[in-house]
């Protein structure tokens, strides 16, 4: 449903600074499977899902939805045209809702912009709220009325009373007590289930991306370094950032997790500024070789689906 041939997005800071946040990102997701995108802070990941469905302007490489090249910017007719296939659901469910709209024009102004009678967007917006589990009686209140949890489900509603196909979740849960990431993840993979929805997955929680995710894919400094199946990347990750960032992932078991050996990425993520050639991650790696520091490692199929950007494999 969604390809990506080595995508770009590049940010001018300065007269002769650039800041690399999506620096040739090339997968594909395939229909009603969700891929999971996981790394740190700074990683790109969000970037990514911003500039593939036109939130950022792309600054090169192609990026394809059915097979439809996806244009580089967004005019307003190409955002219209494609809200309703391609949404997003946004990381800060308190920034993200108009605390001047009431629940209905937020949850329902996609439809009227597409010239829906106020009575059916009444009717939807009463439907969809149910169906994320809130009330209909929701409808006239403001966001300020509710909970984080509660904002986040208005936002879920939001994107999906268009009825679109791929859905960008960045970093739905991040922002949620742990007691609600559960539900809120579980309504996700509900609606995936019942609508046959794509979701891009953007988290840093590993393993709620595990459970949640049918593939997984790990991005460092603007980069992919490993994809593959879920269970595959997360059990038997081959990419040193791979493996440090699953052994660094919390057990969810007291017991177990204070027998686990102590392991940590050394180090800060490098500056995305002005970047050179070589691996990216070759000033924290643990196995880094000379010539990590200047030849680029390309993406290696190491088995079926997995694939690591690493001389390892090479
Ligand atoms: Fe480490 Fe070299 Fe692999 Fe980069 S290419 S992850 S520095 S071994």
């Amino acid at each position: 449903m969604i390809k990506t041939i080595d995508l770009k997005k590049h940010f001018v800071i300065g007269r002769k600074q650039t800041l690399h946040a999506v620096d040739g990102i090339s997968l594909e997701i395939a229909e009603n499977e969700i891929l999971g995108l996981v790394g740190e802070s700074g990683s790109g990941k969000s970037t990514f899902g911003k500039t593939l469905i036109g939130l950022h302007e792309r600054t090169a490489g192609a990026a394809f939805y059915r097979g439809e090249p996806l244009p580089a910017r967004f005019t307003a007719r190409d955002h219209l045209k494609y809200s309703t296939d391609l949404q997003m659901i946004f990381q800060d469910p308190y920034a993200s809702l108009n605390p001047r709209m009431t629940v209905l024009d937020i949850i329902g102004e996609g439809l009227a912009l597409k010239g829906a009678p106020r009575s059916d967007i009444q009717q939807r917006v009463g439907y969809w709220l149910e169906r994320v589990g809130l009330h209909p009686d929701h409808m006239s209140r403001y966001p300020h009325e509710f909970s984080g949890g509660q904002r986040q489900r208005i936002g879920i509603a939001r994107a999906m009373i268009i009825e679109p196909t791929f859905v960008v979740c960045d970093e739905p849960i991040s922002a949620l007590d742990v007691s609600v990431q559960a539900q809120v993840v579980n309504l996700l993979q509900d609606l995936k289930q019942s609508l046959g929805l794509t979701l891009l997955f953007i988290a840093h929680d590993l393993s709620m991306v595990r459970y949640i995710s049918d593939r997984m894919a790990v991005m460092y400094l603007g980069t992919l370094v490993e994809s593959g199946p879920s269970n595959a990347v997360f059990f038997e990750p081959k990419h040193p950032y791979t493996q440090l960032l699953i052994a660094s992932n919390p057990e969810a078991d007291p017991a177990l997790e204070r027998t686990k050996p102590t392991q940590y990425i050394a180090g800060e993520i490098t500056s995305p500024i002005n970047l050179g050639p070589g691996c990216r991650f070759a000033d924290r790696c643990p196995s880094v070789m000379s010539h990590c520091h200047n030849e680029t490692p390309t993406p290696t199929i190491i088995a079926t689906d997995h694939q690591v950007a690493c001389h390892l494999y090479q």
